[in-house]
């Protein structure tokens, strides 16, 4: 395993970083010298700096991006897949390294870390295949002599905004796709996690100039919420990819929708998972803690309500106390330990303030419920005894704080499971083939997401991921989601010596 210093110097990350770049023979310069710290949430110190990028960085790389956008939307698309394979190649050579980056600077443990990379490169995998499948359908048409088609074009520059928490895989879903489809991709990553990103361009930048391109990918950190809104009210940029929490993204949904751009959202989950009577406990035990405390609470897909029926409680919550107890909390490269801090004081904060709310509605705190006395951002996981409705249980808390409540019936179960606002992942532990059939059903789950015997979290590449309600619709990574980065052109050809006119229509003689 690489220790911290060979990481950072695999990756060409410096003490001071340029956060601006269109490939290797433009990065940004020092501006107006406000650094933005990286920040180890583990110790609360500085691992590095970067410099963020001014409105005019952001100009210049816009202009270059649409100018590569002309080249690149006429390159094969078989083509533009090999050199995708290339950065998916050059990331397994450095997978060790980015996993160490990924967990010094975000704090989650380095088999995530590790984890968090092999998913960019299970992207690039499955965007050279797709590269050789963006396929149009033809239609029948009702005029004779005349044939009915459609094709997908490239759309243009699209701007990928990201959160913190996951600071690689989330561009890659975006960005391979984007790529294969055609398009030029600007990256706004989260400035909690800038390093990151700088690591990931260079990776980049390094492919592409030995392919002769630049301007593909763009990285554009800016630290000021007013620039990456310069981004977003871009008009050039046909679409917006925006993850991170549901205040932002209305804000960024309404800004893109005045100037009628595309928008693809992947905000906040509240996720469910229910345990009915037949469940196979076990199974429910560790997908749960996984689910509930893995990269401590802070994933979109964590687990925040658990609804188990009432004959099952004590078994399960038993488990679950006794589990908690063993989980070690601590640096999150150490190798025994399962869960490092939160991002920042912001998240403790969060935290704290949410316990405070629980003890006020009268919520019981079956484990944890501290923050833990050390250096870093670190808590306990906890378990509540709670009830759905509370206003705490109803937004999404970025820690690892879980809320258990009772049912008895499987349609209070799942209405419980529906009445919250977002609408990410779900899942059922049951034995019983028709309350899994009922909770996949039109009737069931109404998340984007919905398992059987699986947790809620850990989604793999080859579906296409994304949720429902607040969380805002969008779909990434697998299954059809590349024609979100695309434009579709319904052809018509008449091969004919006539003009017949559609639905019968006679106009003239
Ligand atoms: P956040 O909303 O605070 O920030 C997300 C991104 O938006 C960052 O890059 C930030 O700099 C940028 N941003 C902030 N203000 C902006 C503005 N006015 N205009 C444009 N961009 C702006 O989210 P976060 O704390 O980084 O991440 C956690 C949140 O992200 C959670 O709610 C989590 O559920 C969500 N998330 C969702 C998914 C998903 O796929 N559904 C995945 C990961 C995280």
């Amino acid at each position: 395993m690489s220790t911290i210093h060979t990481a950072l110097r695999d990756l060409g990350i410096q003490a001071v970083n340029s956060g601006g770049s269109t490939g290797n023979a433009w990065w940004s310069g020092r501006n107006d010298g406000s650094l933005l710290p990286s920040i180890n949430p583990a110790t609360g110190e500085q691992i590095a700096g970067v410099y963020p990028c001014s409105s005019e960085d952001y100009q210049r790389i816009v202009k270059e991006s649409i100018e590569a956008f002309r080249i690149w939307r006429m390159v094969p698309a078989p083509k533009r897949g090999e050199m995708v394979r290339l950065i998916g190649q050059a990331l397994r050579e450095k997978k060790d390294q980015l996993g160490t980056l990924v967990s010094l600077e975000v704090g989650k443990i380095k088999a995530e870390g590790d984890g968090e990379v092999q998913e960019m490169i299970d992207m690039a995998d499955f965007a050279v295949g797709q590269s050789r499948m963006l396929y149009g359908v033809t239609m029948q048409s009702e005029r004779p002599a005349h044939r009915m088609s459609e094709q997908w074009h490239p759309l243009g520059p699209v701007g990928v905004i990201t959160a913190f928490n996951f600071p690689v895989a989330v561009w890659a879903w975006n960005a391979f796709v984007a790529a294969i489809a055609g398009d030029t991709i600007i990256w706004k990553p989260s400035p909690k996690a800038p390093l990151c990103a700088v690591a990931v361009q260079q990776i980049c930048n390094r492919v592409m100039q030995q392919q002769g391109y630049a301007g593909i990918f763009s990285l554009f950190i800016a630290d000021q919420p007013a620039l990456a809104e310069q981004m977003v009210q871009d008009e050039r940029l046909p679409l917006i990819s925006f993850t991170g929490s549901v205040p932002v993204g209305r804000r960024v949904a309404s800004l893109v929708g005045q100037r009628l751009g595309r928008t693809l959202l992947e905000l906040s989950g509240n996720n469910a998972v229910i345990v009915d009577e037949t469940a196979d406990i076990n199974m429910a035990v560790r997908a749960i803690l996984f689910g509930a405390v893995g990269t401590a609470g802070q994933r979109c897909t964590t687990t925040r309500r658990l609804i188990v029926h009432e004959s099952r409680y004590e078994e399960l919550v038993g488990r679950l106390v006794k589990a908690y107890a063993q989980v070690q909390i601590g640096n999150p490269l150490e190798k025994a330990v399962l869960m490092g801090p939160l991002i920042d004081h912001v998240a403790v904060e969060g935290y704290r303030a949410a316990l405070d709310e629980i003890k006020k509605e009268g919520g019981e705190i079956l484990c944890g419920g501290h923050v833990l006395n050390r250096p870093g951002y670190f808590v306990e996981p906890t378990i509540v005894r709670a009830q759905n409705g509370w206003p705490v249980v109803q937004r999404e808390t970025f820690a690892p704080i879980l809320y258990v409540m009772t049912f008895q019936t499987i349609d209070e179960a799942i209405a419980m499971h529906n009445d919250v606002k977002q609408g990410l992942s779900s899942a059922i532990f049951s034995n019983d083939v028709r309350r899994g059939e009922r909770f996949l059903s039109a009737a069931g789950s109404d998340c984007g997401i919905a398992n059987i015997n699986i947790g809620t979290s850990g989604a793999e590449i080859g579906g296409a991921f994304g949720g429902e309600k607040e969380t805002g619709g969008g779909r990434e990574a697998g299954s059809d989601s590349w024609k979100a980065y695309m434009r579709r052109q319904t052809n018509t050809v008449n091969w004919g010596a006539e003009l017949p006119l559609a639905q019968g229509i006679k106009f003239g003689s």
